[in-house]
């Protein structure tokens, strides 16, 4: 999409240099696509005959989405043109298929494919409408069909995926937008016929498409087939996560036909019934509580926590959850205090005896907790809401505090101090959850935070004295545990630190 003939050459040449297979030409978007005939027909010759890659030419019309607003002959024409002029595919849609087909006599080179397309910017239809739409595409004679939904929840695309496998003829799904993602990344797993990537940010066509750079370097796409397994990370929002970037690079050092995606679920429980092929899960806020419930068995620890963020399914089909937050916590806070010459005590860790002061009652709260009080530490909770750092501290048997008491809570040196909240991180990064004066009383400080790396309360924490353990030892901790419960197999440890040590 350009506004100019030239940019639409350079983006073209972008396509091919960043790995893409076809070009689609969106005609329409050219600010010149509704001028003079004798121009139009120059310019698709040029675009045609200058293109690096195979072509897909679209012309499409405001009233089904596009740019091109003049009149309905001319569009059909110009149609008609690119594929006289030798375009792979051309793109014409449902509505305006037979009057295409009376325009041109049903004739067309033999090299070029017919793409019959719908698009709903809406919703995504029941099966039963979508099944019916395919069939009436498929009826004009369409080489291909194309059908473009909206998805309004991620259980959506589940029928996209099923229409899409269940096609007589080839067929390019999605279901656009955040929610549809998977539509896009897992296309090859249902046998769609391609799969839409930008060239760059800011430069889709349609809601939701990925960058060719993220199909191919972070999503493997072409190491995608029917048997993939696919894992991802379940939260709300979730676009930030680095999950994807970690496990799909550690599956393709070593071969593994898995891919792991990014999932912006609403529902937790309505998205598991939904997707029963899907392999396993990480979860993330806000669903890490209310997947308890939706898991067949759950690892005693993580249910005294009340906090799943690994779900794996087991051969029978049946959800195993646990929680390995609070092993890569720990034993990167014990690392960091063993590091600096502190000595394991009775428990046989160096958090014995010590005063640990968590901050925040969510998942990643109740985890930090149990795992230093099973550690032999004493526990302290200080939440934004007193409530529940009231009930949170009855359970483990510790003291709550109120988030504004922990700017004079100082009963004594060598505490502990771990913010298992949003605070601080990004787009927030100026935000804090303690002043620095209080910080002067920790021996260690820890932030569950890891974008940035260094948040405020880390780099003030630095600035009184105290050791700091960042977020991103937890995420490096906790992904080797679920790495090895997803794939059965050793964690690479090493590759997944050098590509967290560039991010
Ligand atoms: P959660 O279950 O939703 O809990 C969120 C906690 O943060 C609650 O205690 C909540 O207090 C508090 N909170 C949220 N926004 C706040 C604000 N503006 N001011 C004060 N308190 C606020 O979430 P979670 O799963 O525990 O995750 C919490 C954080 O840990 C996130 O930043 C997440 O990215 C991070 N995390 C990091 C890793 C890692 O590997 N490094 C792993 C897991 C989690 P209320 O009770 O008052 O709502």
């Amino acid at each position: 999409m350009a506004d100019t003939l030239d940019q639409m050459l350079t983006l073209m040449n972008l396509a091919k240099s960043s790995g893409a297979d076809l070009v689609e030409i969106r005609f329409d978007s050219l600010s010149s696509s509704s001028s003079s005939s004798s121009s139009v027909k120059e310019d698709i010759q040029t675009l045609i005959a200058s293109s690096p890659l195979p072509t897909l030419f679209t012309h499409r019309p405001k009233w089904e989405g596009g740019q091109y607003d003049g009149d309905e002959q001319s569009r059909l024409s110009a149609l008609q043109l690119a594929m006289e002029l030798g375009a792979d595919h051309i793109d014409v849609e449902l509505q305006a298929v037979d009057d295409f087909k009376t325009l041109t006599g049903g004739s067309k080179p033999a090299k070029c494919k017919l793409i019959v397309s719908s698009h709903n910017y809406q919703n995504t239809p029941s099966l039963e409408d979508l099944n019916n739409l395919v069939n009436k595409m498929q009826s004009t004679g369409a080489d291909i069909v194309k059908i473009a939904t909206t998805a309004v929840d991620i259980t959506d695309v589940a029928r996209v995926f099923h229409i899409t496998s269940q096609s007589q003829v080839p067929i390019i799904s999605m279901a656009m937008g955040e929610r549809g993602l998977i539509s896009r990344l897992l296309s090859p797993k249902y046998g769609g016929y391609l799969t839409f990537g930008t060239v760059e940010r800011g430069k889709e066509s349609a809601p939701g498409q990925p960058t060719i750079q993220d199909l191919l370097d972070v999503f493997n796409f072409r190491q995608i087939g029917p048997d993939t397994k696919v894992y991802g990370i379940i939260g709300k929002p979730v676009g930030h996560s680095k999950s994807p970037l970690l496990y799909n690079k550690a599956f393709r050092s070593i071969g593994f036909d898995g891919v792991y995606v990014h999932l912006l679920v609403d529902d937790v429980k309505n998205f598991l019934e939904t997707y029963t092929d899907f392999a396993g899960f990480s979860c993330t806020i806000p669903h890490k509580e209310a997947v308890v419930q939706c898991c067949d068995e759950v690892d005693p620890t993580a249910k005294l926590i009340g906090a799943v963020n690994c779900v794996v399914r087991r051969d029978d089909g049946t959800l195993y959850g646990c929680n390995t937050d609070y092993v890569g916590a720990i034993t990167a806070i014990e690392d960091g205090l063993r590091a600096s010459g502190f000595k394991d005590g009775a428990s046989g860790s160096p958090l014995d005896g010590r005063l640990f002061v968590v901050i925040g009652a969510g998942g990643a709260g109740k985890a930090l907790a149990y795992g230093a009080k099973e550690k032999g530490a004493r526990i302290v909770i200080a939440n934004r809401t007193y409530d529940r750092a009231r009930e949170l501290a009855e359970i483990i048997g510790g003291k709550a505090l109120s988030l504004a008491d922990l700017n004079t809570y100082n009963p004594e040196d060598g505490m502990i101090l771990a913010n298992t909240t949003s605070i601080g991180m990004q787009p927030n990064i100026d935000q804090t959850p303690v002043s620095k004066e209080a910080l002067k009383s920790y021996t260690l400080v820890f932030d569950a935070v890891y974008t940035p790396k260094i948040t405020r309360l880390l780099r003030e924490a630095g600035e009184c004295g105290a050791l700091i353990v960042t977020g991103v030892e937890m995420f490096i901790g906790q992904a080797y545990q679920q790495y090895e419960r997803f794939t059965g197999l050793p964690a690479p440890k090493e590759l997944f630190r050098e590509i967290m040590a560039n991010y």
